[in-house]
């Protein structure tokens, strides 16, 4: 993981506009692939995960719904 230098290629993909605009991003490798998250959505995605790892599985969905769809579609792809 490093903080990356905001530019087009390594922009969040949690929405469509971030505030403040030019966070700098976190790079994550989920299975090979490469994915830049804003610190609120690196949170998340830790978080979510330690959850995976506390219930042993995917976390329930009363558990897993105050996650974003986003955030929820990575945590499930590091599980794979
Ligand atoms: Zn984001």
């Amino acid at each position: 993981m490093y903080l990356s230098d905001t530019t087009e290629d390594t922009l969040c993909r949690c929405c469509t506009k971030h505030v403040p605009n030019n966070l700098k991003t976190m790079l994550v490798t989920i299975n090979s692939e490469v994915v830049y998250l804003c610190p609120t959505s690196f949170y998340n995605l830790e978080s979510l995960r330690a959850l995976y790892v506390h219930y042993l599985t995917e976390p329930p969905g009363s558990v897993r719904k105050h996650y974003s769809d986003y955030i929820q579609m990575l945590a499930k792809q590091l599980q794979a």
